[in-house]
């Protein structure tokens, strides 16, 4: 069995295969909860095309959804896939909460703490603890690092932990692995969390790995249980 990497050798190496990582698409944390919602089960394109029409047709403030008429949402939601009438619900309930329940002042809200601006971001649809991390890191509010699932994935076949029974078993268990090893600033926590995702979507995919192209196979604990099966 190899040596378990550290993460950061792990991200030197992502960065060194496949570039300085992008930026994430949009960084509000308002618009951060419609791009989460205004898309199901899609790629990254048709996601953007959503919300781009959504920024062209409606708006994205709070107050601009809200007076947005319901077939107006819908065609938006029609173009991010499945189940359209529910997310374009969710667009409106998500301006809801911004500018009834939290008064206007999502901003303000988020400031308080970082437990608090959990809570507050998890009120809005599909959003729960990872998401409410990411959303932080990006908007650069706290230094907490948001994995989504291709991250999630990566870290665990390198060995980082294993996989758990449910999805926030198995995110709390990466999390604890990785405590004391992560940078402390939101844009070295935000491209580690890009390259992550990068990795997962190319090359560590879920289904058939390609391990005999990628940088870290090595140091690679799901690589060396694979090569051992096929000895
Ligand atoms: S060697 Fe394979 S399983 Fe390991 S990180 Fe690379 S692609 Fe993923």
């Amino acid at each position: 069995m190899p040596a378990s990497p550290t993460f950061a050798a792990v991200i030197a190496k992502l960065k060194k295969f496949y570039g300085p990582p992008p930026p994430p698409p949009v960084t509000d944390p308002f618009e951060q909860v419609l791009w989460e919602n205004v898309a199901y089960l899609a790629d990254d394109d048709k996601r953007a095309r959503a919300f781009a029409e959504l920024q062209k047709t409606v708006g994205t403030s709070p107050n601009a959804i809200l007076k947005a008429p319901p077939e107006k949402l819908l065609a938006v939601t029609r173009l991010g896939g499945m189940v359209p009438e529910l997310r374009a619900e969710r667009l409106r309930q998500s301006a809801e909460i911004a500018q009834i329940l939290l008064k206007g002042a999502l901003d303000a809200a988020l400031a308080e703490s970082l437990a608090k601006a959990k809570k507050t971001l998890r009120q809005f649809p599909t959003i729960g603890e990872p998401g409410a991390e990411k959303i932080l890191m990006f908007a650069g509010k706290y230094p907490v690092f948001g994995l989504e699932s291709n991250g999630l994935r990566v870290l665990q076949r390198l060995g980082f932990a294993r996989e758990q029974k449910s999805y926030s078993a198995s995110y709390r268990a990466v999390q604890q692995a990785l405590c004391g090893q992560l940078p402390k600033d939101c844009p070295s926590l935000t491209g580690a969390h890009q390259l992550l995702r990068r990795h997962g979507q190319a090359l560590c995919r879920r289904a058939r790995p390609l391990c005999e192209k990628c940088p870290l196979r090595e140091s690679c604990a799901f690589a060396a249980s694979m090569e051992r099966q096929y000895l």
